[in-house]
């Protein structure tokens, strides 16, 4: 597959056309950056860590039934996926109440949201990615009754998969942020599932292994990416005898993830 003209630059990810049109491949780079572009950093071995997870992650959803853009790695840091006319939808599954919406809610962190919320919001730098609800979504012809449907069941069924998946690896899915696209009538997931989009929380620690380690200066944010990274895709870095008590502790913890909440309608 031969790598073409760059499409598109966000902030951490560059995408390239191939000679291919129904291919494109996605870059992983090294920039971090936080509260809309305002930190920004270049931090090496970043954009592997993700796109390992990422990788990681679409081959066990569509192993599960997930129709997502992931086609193959084809180095550390770049992946080929399916085009697809993205829907500019941000899909959060909130779990555990943090972030924004306990600086916008009365919410106390760690409570759990249970059933899980879900809160779509417009992918709209400019405008700040406001919350939207779905007579917004109809009205902006963002997506159909029937799409959006989809996307909130499909999501639900993300976070279900996940939140086991990780559980059992001592990890805490607090929340994260998936985003969506078209291919002809398939709805399918696109972007990136890593520790840039996620919330996760060491389940006995509570300790942040994700973005929020660099937005809130918790620590070296690759010691932690290199760690969970591997923590994810083997299991690994945790002790044999220590595995069997954090399944044991997940079954009593934060239980797993139930059906959607209706999602709120008040901008945040
Ligand atoms: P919050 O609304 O609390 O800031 O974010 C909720 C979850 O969605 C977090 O896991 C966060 O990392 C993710 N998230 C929200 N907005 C964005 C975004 O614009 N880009 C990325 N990569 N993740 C986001």
């Amino acid at each position: 597959m031969k790598q073409g003209k760059l499409l598109y630059a966000g902030k951490a990810k560059s995408v390239y056309r191939t000679d291919t049109r129904e291919t494109l491949i996605v870059q992983f780079r090294d920039d971090i950056t936080a509260f809309d572009g305002g930190k920004k950093d270049t931090l090496k071995n970043k954009g592997r860590y993700n796109a390992g997870v990422s990788a990681f992650f679409f081959e066990y959803l569509e192993k599960h039934g997930v129709k997502t853009h992931y086609l193959q790695m084809l180095d550390e840091n770049r992946m080929a996926v399916r085009t697809l006319s993205m829907i500019p939808l941000e899909v959060i599954v909130r779990n555990v109440a943090a972030g924004s919406i306990v600086r916008n809610y009365p919410f106390r962190e760690g409570t759990k949201l249970d059933p899980p919320v879900v809160v779509i919001d417009f992918k709209d730098d400019s405008r700040h990615d406001p919350m939207l609800n779905e007579d917004l979504i109809i009205a902006l012809k963002l997506a159909t009754p029937a799409e959006l449907r989809k996307i909130k069941k499909i999501s639900l069924e993300i976070n279900r998969l996940l939140f086991t998946l990780l559980a059992k690896q001592g990890i805490l899915l607090v929340d994260f942020k998936i985003e969506f696209g078209r291919q002809g009538k398939t709805i399918r997931l696109g972007d990136e599932i890593s520790m840039d989009s996620m919330r996760l929380w060491d389940k006995k620690t509570k300790e942040s292994l994700d973005k929020d380690v660099y937005r809130f200066n918790k620590g070296d944010v690759m010691t932690t990416y290199n760690r969970v990274a591997r923590r994810i895709m083997t299991g690994a870095a945790r002790p044999a005898a220590a595995k069997k008590k954090t399944v044991a502790a997940s079954r009593k913890g934060a239980g797993s993830p139930g059906r959607a909440a209706k999602p709120k309608t008040k901008k945040r």
